[in-house]
């Protein structure tokens, strides 16, 4: 059997992989068009190839503040980067000024990567640009991304889906806005409370309270077990564990960094006995392959 210490390692053989992996796996990017892409959640590990062939080609890049700053650093020097997205405390820029700027850049005859946190057309307003670009004649391309709902609960040992626990998965938002976009208003949460699967929530930190009375008076057991997972799959991740009564006051009382994924469901308890068996197991956060490869 081969020991670790006598795999060959080296920076070319690095390079070499890399080379490999790409040169098969890139698209070409065209002028003038524009790529839609996830960068999946939290660290630029969950970027996929084809998210970087992006990176690696692009004029410039229009990113969301959701996008880890890691992620640009794997740009050239010479990329333009473009911070469109909304940042606590400053105006955010509305989303027919941010389609409105990527026709334009496209139109310039540039390589235009639309970079979004998780997948770009999961609660990110990726199919509103979309739809923008196709009515302006842009050629574009659409990049899936791993969804912080999805991704974020395995990086935290909640399984989202279990053999005999549970038969679907619910991912609401739990947005709350004026008008149309008001998922509190508009979604049905006595037919969720019904259902009796997991629910996963986005944007629901700040409605949490409202969610949960709903839930629970749909019929819902208040002591459904609950978690929020902040900044999922990052190396500051937090996983933060009640019930479905409990977990907004918990919140509230001890608030955690943002974004955060909320999951209601047994599903949340599984962690326990995946965690406890995995944690023994885990490296290290720095000890990374590229270390031991450029030594
Ligand atoms: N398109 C994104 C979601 C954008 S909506 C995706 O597919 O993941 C923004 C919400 O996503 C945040 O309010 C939060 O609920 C969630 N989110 C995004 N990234 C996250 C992360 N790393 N950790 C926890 N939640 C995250």
């Amino acid at each position: 059997m081969t020991e670790p210490s006598d795999r060959p390692r080296s920076a070319s053989l690095h390079a070499e992989a890399i080379g490999l992996l790409l040169g098969g796996a890139c698209p070409v990017m065209q002028p003038g068009h524009v790529w839609l892409a996830g960068a999946g959640p939290g660290d630029r590990g969950h970027l996929t190839l084809h998210a970087l062939c992006g990176l690696i080609q692009a004029d410039v890049i229009v990113y969301d503040a959701l996008v880890d700053p890691g992620v640009l650093d794997l740009a050239p020097a010479e990329a333009v980067r473009e911070f469109a997205g909304k940042r606590g405390g400053r105006p955010s820029i509305h989303q027919a000024d941010i389609t409105a700027r990527l026709i334009a850049l496209a139109r310039d005859g540039l390589r235009v990567l639309r970079l979004k946190g998780g997948d770009p057309y999961v609660f990110g307003r990726g199919a509103e640009e979309a739809f923008g670009l196709v009515r302006a004649g842009i050629p574009f391309r659409v990049i899936p991304g791993l969804t912080s709902g999805l991704a974020g609960l395995t990086a935290a040992h909640i399984p989202a889906t279990v053999r005999g626990v549970n038969q679907a998965i619910v991912l609401a938002t739990g947005h709350s806005a004026e008008g149309e976009g008001d998922a509190i208003a508009s979604l049905d949460w006595d037919a969720l409370a019904r259902l009796g699967q997991p629910i996963v929530l986005y944007m629901a930190v700040r409605t949490l309270e409202e969610i949960a009375g709903r839930l629970i008076a749909g019929g819902m057991d208040s002591a459904t077990p609950a978690a929020a997972i902040s900044q999922a799959a990052s190396a500051t991740q937090q996983v933060r564990e009640a019930t479905l009564a409990t977990l907004a006051a918990a919140l509230r009382a001890e608030p955690l960094p943002t974004p955060a994924i909320i999951v209601i469901g047994g599903i949340v308890t599984l962690r326990h006995q995946l965690g406890s068996l995995l944690q023994s197991l885990e490296r290290p956060e720095h000890d990374r392959l590229d270390h031991a490869l450029l030594d």
